[in-house]
């Protein structure tokens, strides 16, 4: 029994990331896949949301390594404390979150992730160094996206790093749902990009499927595949 205690608390220990209480990448992407591949959309909806730090190098060449990992361990917290229960939420890459929302579809996803943003970026985080106490503000991107029927956690990962990139493209600091983005335009309704807190306009909309024509080429081959798989 001690033995399966402390085999619990090593797994827990392993999968945690120290810095900024969350799931290391290993960790996150095994629960997110059994969540998705136990999971059928038509009960309740489920999106994903990558959260990427602005412009994150240059923080630490203004400031140094320690004082970036403050601040990545601070927007770490604050996002941690805006999920829910059923939430899974995990760092992914050096500055890269990932979080799993159970039960929202991509508008829902949308407006939670655009509320962090907001909070994220109206936030002061005080580094304290040798030489005092200095405030500093920092922002993130977002992509978006909500998990369809069939797809797998890299389908769903490719889709809203897309939408991500387009955030980043955009100027950052907003967040991007990618719903409409593998379909040609016209096919659904405008409204599903959004910049800030605002519908980007139709040229906008143009130049970002532009600007991300390989990313949609591969994006709509991994879709057409994904059918196919279905209905074999
Ligand atoms: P962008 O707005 O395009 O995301 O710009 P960026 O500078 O955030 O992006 P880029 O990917 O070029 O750089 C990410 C930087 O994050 C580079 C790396 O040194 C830094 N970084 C990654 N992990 C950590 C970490 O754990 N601590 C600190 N202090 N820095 C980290
Ligand atoms: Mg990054
Ligand atoms: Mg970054």
């Amino acid at each position: 029994l001690a033995h399966e205690h402390i085999a619990v608390r090593l797994e827990r220990l392993a999968s945690t990331d120290g810095m900024a209480g969350a799931l290391v990448r290993r960790a996150f992407m095994e629960q997110a896949a059994g969540l998705l591949a136990r999971h059928s959309p038509d009960r309740f909806p489920v999106s994903l949301a990558i959260v990427d730090i602005d412009h994150f190098k240059s923080i630490n060449d203004k400031h140094g390594h320690a004082a970036g990992d403050q601040v990545l361990a601070r927007i770490g917290r604050l996002i941690g404390a805006s999920l829910r229960d059923t939430d899974l939420f995990g760092r992914i890459g050096g500055e890269e979150f990932g979080i799993l929302l159970m039960n929202a579809g991509g508008d829902e996803a949308l407006a939670r992730v655009e509320s962090l943003r907001q909070r994220v970026a109206r936030d002061e985080c005080t580094l304290s160094s040798g030489k005092g106490a200095t405030l500093l503000r920092c922002t993130f991107s977002a992509g978006v996206d909500e998990y369809r029927q069939g797809q797998t956690l890299s389908n769903l990962l490719a889709r809203a790093d897309a939408a991500l990139y387009a955030a980043k493209s955009l100027g950052r600091d907003r967040v991007v749902v990618g719903s409409d983005y593998p379909y040609p335009l016209g096919e659904r309704p405008a409204g599903g990009l959004v910049r800030g807190a605002s519908v980007v306009d139709e040229h906008t909309r143009r130049m970002i499927l532009r600007e991300n024509a390989e990313t949609f080429l591969g994006l709509n081959a991994a879709n057409s595949m994904a059918n196919k798989e279905k209905s074999a």
